[in-house]
């Protein structure tokens, strides 16, 4: 039998047929806007459409200018811009079967420039600028801006469109009782509301006629007070069936909504319930979205007719050829994407081009080549955390022999540690991905090795140190004591922490310390249970009020925890964008006591002794444990270096301060391909 037969299992859709039930989903990747960004786009898409997804839908883009979500983001309202679309269009088209829908997103009042439009004068939280109420005759021009812009994508070769309707974008705006205060026939009751979108979908299919797919991103849970109801949501979709909409999106929460809907804590398929709920009210096809990552959590999803496709965005970052690979039934060579948000999201919203942490080339296709070595070289990399493996994986790739040291009794490096942290499960994914690699490109692989220089020595073409970090332990008094730990010691080794704790150091691995140490270790994470997750964040799955949302539950740490830093900022200030508030509320929610202004004294058998403002104080804990940076562990390179051997440093060895994954990986990929 074939494998996946759910998800390779074609839809019709009368006039067209899709060829499989995987939708790339929308997502904004910078490329939009950068230099030579449609050339990109066309090469980014073509690869994705290649790996065998059966429809993309580009980025957002806006229909008018009040529509853009910044003052530069694409917008698509002129005949003479239909010519740069048509290069995206066609490089899919060249892939047999491969199709591609426009997205159409009026970013509303979450448009981040003084132009923002929005059903009435209310700001968001999100953004500094507050919006004008559209008039009765701006409502109509927006419309006809809609279906200007479907008719330019459809003159560019698009197969459809999609229209934004979910995620607090302006479109929601009209729908949720929120932000809509109107009082015309735009306002009011929810079929006033939903007039807005209606009368977008009439005036696009009058432009484009019957043949061309129209999906529309439903928000079936808005997760903010005051949005939609159920019986609201099932009255839309029925129109929206009613007039001529082919397929049903589903959008969960706002982008202002204090709920994680992506990140890595949020458990798989988490919001699929929303989408089969509405499954008996209508009967055109319904697309299910958030957190889906693996090929049988897809054909699980289809084969309990949970949905009738399945919509991922970042997945495809992460592997092209994630559909491709499913269908060989080779899962376990699937990069998988952890969710994580790094590379991806956090890089559009700090204006940077979006990639992603465990495939470094995603959006950046044209800067390697896949041409094979001419000459095959030999490679020593010493280190098999992300840095190491990435470096040896690619190089072995590129067809050249490597030859991979590690120290430890299994290779990851500090992923090992990253991935026992609740909510950081998915890590274990890049492992496993890792060493089915390690296999198929047989690299040569000598666990439990402590390299030393003389070992290497004129035995290879090129040595690569990727031998990482070690933790930094500050210079405070009692710093040798019994009671203090590294995180390593607590994390990795496993040593036992008593009832009360403090942890000196609040980056990255400060916050996921205290993530662990909050836990009770007999309870599974709540991003491994579903009803833990739900009620930990207030999703009223019952939907009893009105944006699925309650009061959140979250079980306090059976520990007193107690987060420091020197700094007097805001504690995890430096944490990643759009998940930095995830795990500040997480751990407020449990009611670890983080502190920031500290001074360290010393540290006795009572406790840790500190000063804040002046005032000393102590801190009576059972233990201490350090999470006070790292230190790069660069002497092996020192001392080949010394003795002129060609060798290069990469990840943490080379430089330690603020190294994560995502630069190991991109360190390893890019010297692979500058030493090829
Ligand atoms: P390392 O991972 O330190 O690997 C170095 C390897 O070299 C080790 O396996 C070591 O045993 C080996 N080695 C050293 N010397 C020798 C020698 N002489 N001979 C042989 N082998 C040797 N990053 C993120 O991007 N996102 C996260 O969410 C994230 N969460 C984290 C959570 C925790 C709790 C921790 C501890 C880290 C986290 N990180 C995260 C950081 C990330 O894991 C590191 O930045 C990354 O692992 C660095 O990779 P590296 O290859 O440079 O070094
Ligand atoms: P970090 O983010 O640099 O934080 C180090 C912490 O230690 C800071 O809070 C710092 O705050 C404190 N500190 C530094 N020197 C000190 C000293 N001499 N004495 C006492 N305190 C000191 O590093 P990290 O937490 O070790 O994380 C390492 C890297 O892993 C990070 O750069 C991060 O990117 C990555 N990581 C990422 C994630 C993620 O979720 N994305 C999670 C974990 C780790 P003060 O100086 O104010 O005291
Ligand atoms: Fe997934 Fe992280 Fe890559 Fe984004 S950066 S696609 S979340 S693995």
């Amino acid at each position: 039998m074939k494998p996946y037969p759910h998800i390779f299992k074609p839809l019709d859709l009368g006039f067209t047929q899709l060829k499989n039930r995987v939708i790339m989903g929308s997502m904004h990747t910078g490329l939009e806007e950068a230099k030579n960004g449609y050339e990109r786009m066309a090469l980014y898409f073509q690869e994705r459409a290649k790996g065998g997804v059966g429809l993309i839908i580009t980025g957002g883009i806006s229909p008018n200018l009040s529509g853009r979500v910044a003052p530069y983001s694409s917008q698509l309202s002129f005949p003479w811009q239909v010519k740069k679309h048509k290069i995206i269009t066609d490089a899919v088209h060249e892939v047999a079967d491969a199709k591609i829908c426009l997205q159409i997103l009026h970013a509303g009042r979450y448009g981040y420039h003084p132009l923002c439009a929005a059903p009435s004068r209310i700001k968001s939280p999100i953004s500094p600028f507050t919006p004008r109420a559209l008039s009765r005759l701006g409502v109509y021009k927006t419309i006809q801006d809609f279906a200007n812009c479907a008719n330019l994508a459809k003159k560019s070769g698009y197969d459809g469109i999609e229209i934004m309707g979910s995620e607090g974008y302006l479109i929601n705006q009209f729908v949720a009782p929120k932000t809509n205060h109107r009082k015309d026939k735009y306002g009011g009751d929810i079929h006033n509301r939903i007039r807005f979108p209606l009368e977008i979908i009439n005036a696009i299919r009058k432009k484009v006629g019957k043949q061309f797919i129209i999906i529309f991103r439903l928000s079936m849970l808005d997760l903010i007070d005051q949005g939609s109801t159920w019986d609201e949501i099932v009255i839309f979709a029925k129109e929206l069936e009613a007039h001529g909409v082919n397929l049903i999106n589903t959008g969960i929460g706002w982008h202002e909504a204090r709920v994680p809907t992506i990140a890595t804590m949020v458990p798989r398929a988490s919001f699929t319930w929303v989408t089969e709920k509405l499954k008996k009210d209508v009967n055109i096809p319904l697309i299910t979205t958030n957190r889906i990552n693996t090929p049988d959590v897809i054909e699980d999803i289809l084969l309990n007719k949970q949905a009738d496709m399945v919509c991922m965005a970042r997945p495809f970052l992460a592997d092209p050829y994630f559909l491709q690979k499913a269908a060989n039934d080779n899962a376990k060579s699937i990069n998988t994407c952890i969710s994580c948000n790094q590379a991806c999201l956090d890089h559009v919203f700090k204006q940077k081009i979006a990639s992603c942490l465990v495939n470094p080339k995603a959006c950046h296709e044209t800067e390697f080549s896949h041409k094979q070595a001419t000459v095959k070289r030999s490679f020593a990399v010493v280190g098999a955390g992300p840095a190491g493996l990435s470096f040896a994986i690619e190089a072995a790739e590129l067809g050249h022999s490597v030859t991979l040291y590690e120290r430890n009794h299994e290779i990851g490096g500090q992923f090992n540690i990253a991935k026992e942290i609740p909510g950081k499960e998915e890590f274990k994914e890049t492992l496993r991905y890792f060493n089915y690699q390690i296999e198929k490109l047989n690299i040569t692989i000598q666990l439990n090795t402590e390299v030393k220089a003389e070992n290497l020595i004129n035995q290879f073409d090129e040595i690569i140190i990727a031998t990482g970090i070690r933790p930094r332990i500050p210079s405070i008094e009692g710093a040798d004591l019994s009671h203090v730990l590294t995180y390593q010691d607590v994390l990795w080794h496993k040593k036992p922490v008593g009832k009360s704790v403090a942890l000196i150091g609040a980056g990255g691995i400060g916050f996921d310390t205290a993530e662990f140490l909050a836990h009770d270790p007999n309870k599974l994470p709540t991003s491994l249970d579903k009803p833990a997750f739900y009620k930990e964040w207030g999703i009223d799955i019952h939907y009893n009020h009105r944006g699925a949302i309650t009061n959140k539950k979250a079980e306090m740490s059976h520990r007193q925890i107690y987060l420091l830093q020197r700094k007097a900022s805001k504690l995890g200030k430096g944490l990643g964008k759009t998940t930095g508030w995830i795990h500040r509320q997480s751990l407020n929610d449990k009611g670890v006591d983080m502190i920031g202004g500290v001074e360290y004294q010393k540290i006795t058998k009572e406790g840790l002794h500190i000063s804040i403002n002046g005032k000393q104080q102590l801190l009576e804990v059972d233990n201490i444990v350090l999470c006070a940076g790292q230190l790069s562990n660069n002497e092996l390179y020192e001392e080949l270096k010394a003795k002129n051997q060609p060798v290069h440093i990469i990840g943490g060895a080379h430089l330690a301060v603020e190294i994560d994954a995502k630069r190991a990986i991109n360190d390893g990929v890019r010297l692979a391909h500058k030493l090829t």
